[in-house]
């Protein structure tokens, strides 16, 4: 696998891994865990067939399963990373579904029970709709008492409505900018995570979406290529011909946009999704996820661009 060198790339945009030796001042990675939750757009509440993109697994492929007690979850993904990457710190990272869909009390079980040796951060996912003052005032009194960096992963995928009702997201770009300002209010991090081609999407959207960015001084964003996951709506919707996905050029054309007007000081953790062969159907335009990185890079260092050189304050 050829993926270019991290010092190769650090010039064109700010990496995620940066930020964590930036903030943490060591190698840091984060471990997926799984709790039983589940998500209002699937169960029911806003509507039975979720996010048009998400897959019934939603979308937390690496995870084990939520049965599997959150020590022990940490235990093996924390094993593989140390053999692979000799990792030192770690972000516990609650991804799948909508994890504050649930008690508060019982999130602050799971929490805590994250909260061990090495543990540097929480990292806890979830939707724009389903954060109250309440939740977020008992998040921060626990963490009084562990000083951990607490991230929200917020999922808004583009900045328009017509297209997050058309992708069933089940809230607006309104829902998503107060919850952003509420999370801001507390303190904590925001991640922020954006899909630059789903159908319909124009470049004006791109734009819409990076100045939304700027705007709410996200901290961190994470860009996604659509891919077609089996058991989702799109699924369905693609074997029976009936969804248009960009051109792999045109993927290309809006991330480089994307990265060029963004503010230097947000931190990007992913440029190309990646999902497990066996759960995808339509996954980078066939190719792997790291050729298509290597194409935005090599487009960023053959026009010398990098990330904020086109940013207004
Ligand atoms: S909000 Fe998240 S978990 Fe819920 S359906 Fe959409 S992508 Fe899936």
């Amino acid at each position: 696998m050829i993926v270019k060198e991290r010092s190769d790339i650090m010039d064109r945009y700010y990496t995620y891994k940066q930020y964590l030796i930036n903030k943490f001042n060591d190698k840091t990675y984060k471990l997926p865990i799984q709790i039983p939750v589940t998500c209002p757009n699937r169960d029911g509440t806003i509507s039975h067939e979720g996010c048009y993109f998400c897959s019934e697994k939603g979308t937390g492929f690496e995870a084990y399963s939520s049965m599997v007690p959150i020590s022990k979850q940490l235990e093996m993904a924390k094993e593989k990373v140390v053999k692979r990457y000799k990792a030192k710190k770690f972000i516990a990272y609650f991804q799948n579904y909508t994890n504050t869909y649930l008690p508060v009390n019982t999130l602050l079980t799971y929490l805590e029970e994250a909260a061990k040796e090495n543990i540097c951060g929480l990292d806890i996912a979830t939707r724009p709709d389903c954060l109250t003052t309440d939740y977020l005032d008992s998040i921060k009194e626990f963490n009084n008492k562990h000083n951990l960096e607490i991230t929200f992963e917020i999922g808004l995928q583009i900045a328009n409505d017509k297209i997050l009702d058309k992708v069933n997201r089940g809230h607006s770009v309104y829902d998503y900018v107060n919850s952003i300002k509420l999370i801001k209010s507390y303190g904590f991090t925001v991640c922020t995570h954006i899909i630059l081609n789903l159908p319909e999407t124009t470049m004006d959207d791109v734009y819409n979406t990076v100045k939304l960015m700027n705007e709410l001084q996200i901290d961190i964003i994470k860009l996604h290529s659509l891919y077609i996951a089996k058991d989702s709506v799109y699924g369905k919707m693609y074997e029976n011909d009936m969804i248009k996905i960009s051109t792999q050029e045109d993927y290309i054309d809006r991330v480089v946009e994307f990265i060029i007007h963004l503010n230097p000081k947000s931190a990007i953790s992913r440029l190309v999704s990646r999902i497990p062969k066996e759960d995808g159907i339509f996954s980078n335009w066939d190719q792997s996820w790291w050729k298509i990185y290597n194409e935005i890079i090599n487009r960023l260092e053959e026009e010398q661009l990098t990330q904020g050189c086109r940013f207004k304050e």
